[in-house]
């Protein structure tokens, strides 16, 4: 079952052909906790953590890797990437309250995003957290602003934007000139940056800052953007006198979604960032700064997996059959918003041919509820269960309301065990907010 590489670590197939993960039978998992439900694999995620963090610190030990919550955070998640001595990347008061709510230790959270309200960066200062990434000159004015009422003075590490574009959708490309995302280097904007933030009263810039996009299938793009950032530190420092103290490459390493799709290996991406830093720090002679990696897909993608309950099989002779699931885009829009692919699997049926090429839709009320065009299956009936894996980044915090459907429950597996890490949404739950 070539599928089952796609699946967590720890995903085998007992002899009843049923997939189990982290030791639990996914038939007796979705019995238990209903479906639509969110699995993630504890120990895959722990995996991710360690090489990540083993693999950078091989060839660059003075780095540290932060987790992009975007991808997903919740209180469980937060608290194993706390243990596992991640950093966070947060962007928004929400995500901010998720990590302070766990305790997480606020030195090692960046603040990022392109229009923090005065309110978030308040929650900021008040947390004492570690960066705030400036994005553009308003913040960086507005945060200099609030750093002097309350006396203090902030760590801030700058957003470039380096004008390279790294091949990827364009809904997730953010290094190209044409972005909402950071200065842009090719204008001189980012030179008047680090000269603004340098006389900032109460501002101290630490060091720089880059993201390309996401999911970047190629390590050449980190290269050429590291090379252009390290150039113009070289600049700066002539000018100003800028001292690099902390490098971030941002994020954006690619997980492998189908059978079809060759991405590089986390020691790949690794290996290419840091040589490149090594060998511009040896020729220049800059003094090496501390490296900072900002994972968050490929830390909680393939630890996660979609499983849904199969309803209605609708045939339609010689166009397609259509098997409908009771989720659908509401709990994952990925592929509707950005053509997104998946493979899929009857988790009840892994030992049997797949010899059936049919379309995965959701219940939702739009004829691009899609969730996988093309999918070759076992023989599908009303009541198995179908497993979409690689479902642990971007698709929970895009989680919707529509057709008032109920988000699903989490759960996290481990040697045996499941336990719910976000209940399912109830009813009552979807009125809770509503007043009259
Ligand atoms: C989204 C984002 C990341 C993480 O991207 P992944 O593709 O999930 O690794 C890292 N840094 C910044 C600034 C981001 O916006």
């Amino acid at each position: 079952m070539p599928k089952l590489s796609l699946f967590p670590l720890t995903a085998k197939v007992n002899n009843q052909g049923h997939i189990c993960i982290g030791g639990c039978d996914i038939a007796d998992l979705t019995r238990e906790f209903g479906t639509p439900l969110y699995l993630f694999d504890e120990f895959t995620l722990r995996h991710k953590c360690h090489e990540f963090k083993a693999e950078f610190s091989k060839y660059y030990p003075d780095s540290l890797v932060i987790y992009a919550s975007k991808a997903f955070l919740n209180q469980a998640l937060a608290l194993i990437f706390k243990q596992e001595g991640l950093g966070l990347d947060v962007v928004s008061g929400g995500e901010l309250s998720i990590a302070h709510s766990v305790n997480f230790p606020p030195a090692k959270v960046y603040f990022h995003g392109n229009n923090k309200t005065p309110e978030e960066l308040m929650l900021a200062l008040n947390w004492n957290i570690g960066r705030v990434v400036v994005d553009n000159f308003y913040e960086l004015e507005l945060l200099n602003r609030l750093a002097k009422e309350r006396e203090v003075s902030l760590d801030i590490l700058l957003r470039l934007n380096p004008g390279v574009d790294p091949h990827t959708h364009e809904y997730t490309t953010t290094g190209i000139l044409d972005s909402k995302f950071g200065f842009p280097l090719a204008t001189g904007q980012a030179e008047e940056a680090v000269k603004q933030a340098m006389s900032a009263s109460n501002l101290n810039l630490l060091g720089l800052h880059f993201h390309l996009g996401s999911p970047i299938a190629e390590t050449k793009s980190y290269e050429v953007a590291t090379e252009l950032v390290l150039r113009f530190v070289l600049e700066t420092r002539d000018k100003f006198s800028f001292r690099l103290g902390e490098f971030s490459v941002g994020g954006g390493f690619a997980v492998q979604y189908t059978l079809d799709s060759k991405v590089p290996a986390v020691a790949d991406y690794a290996q290419a960032i840091t040589n490149k830093l090594n060998s511009l720090i040896s020729q220049t002679g800059l003094d090496s700064p501390h490296l900072i990696i900002e994972p968050g897909r490929a830390i909680v993608g393939q630890a996660g997996v979609a499983l849904y309950k199969v309803g209605a099989i609708k045939e339609i002779p010689g166009v397609r059959k259509y098997i409908c699931v009771d989720g659908g885009m509401s709990d994952n829009i990925r592929p509707a918003l950005y053509g997104a692919k998946y493979e899929a699997l009857v988790a009840n049926k892994a030992l049997e041919a797949e010899d059936e090429l049919v379309t995965i839709v959701g219940k939702l009320c739009e004829s691009g509820d899609i969730l996988v065009r093309e999918a070759n299956l076992a023989s599908v009936f009303p009541g198995d269960i179908l497993a979409i894996p690689v479902c642990g980044a971007y698709s929970i915090p895009m989680w919707s309301n529509y057709n008032a459907l109920p988000r699903p429950a989490i759960i996290m597996v481990n040697n045996g065990e499941a336990c719910l890490i976000r209940r399912r949404e109830s009813y009552p739950d979807l009125m809770s907010l509503d007043i009259g």
